[in-house]
């Protein structure tokens, strides 16, 4: 088996990447990653040696080097995870995400047609989604399951509710072979700290103040990232072609009481007093188009799949908390952009 996995120097894809060399050696793994500010080589250190390993520096957005690398790669499979991914950055920048999310997309699955050439067997186009697609739901009612219709808010979830249409629209049309999986929050290692839990992380560290947006009421689902590049595994291995599969840890936080938590173990791990963390939270104006809540029925990808999360929230929590304080470099030199200056 011969996969392209794309974005895979990012937070989720570095652990795809990692999940599939470790699991499959007998499988050629090439990472597609154009080395945005989020794309860090450094997160593959301990894998990208391996044998069955390569790295590829690209841009999805030029449609020539796509067809490229699609004519003398001999994919088997595509997992397509690059992408522009932060909430923020879309509402200051909108374009960067309809190039990347859509056009890329778009060059992706034109690229992956010509070579594949109608002989679809064995071949398949998974692309890697968010439930932010489905829109928002009322606190404490609702739940998205795969037939919720799409009604994104924020300029990063329309680019991806776009590109999630594509994909579908490539398989209705062209018969493209592929799959669709949209999921929750995701936290762990390795994530770039301009999300929530590392950038909350850090900040304490640096008892720098926690900007928490609105009164801290909107409601997330959380994966740990481990957990998600497993669904990826089943669901690449396993789905039906041209279905979707919602991926979650039926595990609902508010912010404010994840911040809150999150609070309490720094201060323990600190050796601070209990209470000391939390004084650093900070209310700021809400982001504009903030959705509410988010929650995501998992099961059918639970039934028909058999995949379920393989630990508790406050677990993974305690072990992405160690992770960045056990790798205080990493994190500096993350937020000194040193590890993307050349
Ligand atoms: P990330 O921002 O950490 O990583 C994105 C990666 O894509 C980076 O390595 C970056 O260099 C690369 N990239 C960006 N633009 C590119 C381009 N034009 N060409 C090639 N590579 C490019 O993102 P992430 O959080 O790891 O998210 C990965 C995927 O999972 C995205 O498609 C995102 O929409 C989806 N997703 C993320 C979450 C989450 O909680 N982070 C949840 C559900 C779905």
């Amino acid at each position: 088996m011969n996969i392209l996995i794309t974005g895979g120097a990012g937070f989720i894809g570095s652990h795809v990447v990692r999940h599939f060399i470790n699991r499959y050696p007998e499988y050629r793994i090439t990472n597609l990653d154009a080395l945005t500010y989020a794309g860090n080589l450094e997160n593959l250190r301990d894998i990208e040696s391996k044998p069955n390993y390569s790295f590829v520096k690209g841009d999805i957005t030029d449609s020539d080097a796509m067809e490229a690398l699609f004519r003398e790669g001999n994919f088997d499979g595509v997992i397509h995870l690059a992408a522009e991914s932060h909430v923020d950055r879309s509402i200051s920048n909108p374009t960067a995400f309809v190039m990347t999310n859509v056009i890329g997309t778009v060059n992706l699955l034109n690229a992956a047609r010509s070579p594949w050439a109608g002989a679809y067997e064995g071949k398949l186009f998974y692309h890697i989604s968010t439930d932010e697609v489905y829109g928002t739901l009322e606190q404490g009612t609702g739940i998205f399951t795969e037939e919720t219709p799409y009604d994104p808010h924020s300029p990063y979830s329309a680019s991806k509710a776009s590109s999630d249409h594509f994909v579908r629209a490539y398989y209705d049309t062209y018969g493209l072979p592929a799959v669709i999986s949209n999921c929750s929050n995701n936290y762990g290692s390795y994530q770039f700290p301009e999300k929530l839990i590392p950038l909350f992380i850090n900040n304490i560290r640096h008892r720098k103040p926690l900007p928490v947006y609105g009164k801290g009421e909107n409601v997330r689902d959380w994966l740990w990232v481990v957990d998600h590049a497993s669904a990826i595994d089943v669901i690449y291995h396993n789905a039906k072609h041209g279905e979707t599969y919602n991926i979650g840890g039926h595990n609902e936080w508010k912010n404010i009481d994840l911040i809150r938590l999150l609070c309490s173990i720094m201060d323990r791990k600190l050796g601070r007093k209990d209470g000391e963390s939390a004084e650093l939270i900070t209310y700021v104006t809400d982001r504009a188009g903030h959705d509410l809540r988010y929650a995501i029925d998992s099961g059918k990808l639970q039934r028909e799949l058999g995949w379920t999360p393989s630990i508790q929230f406050e677990e993974g929590l305690e072990k992405t908390v160690d992770w960045y304080l056990d790798n205080p470099d990493w994190l500096e030199r993350v937020t000194s952009r040193a590890y993307n200056l050349n």
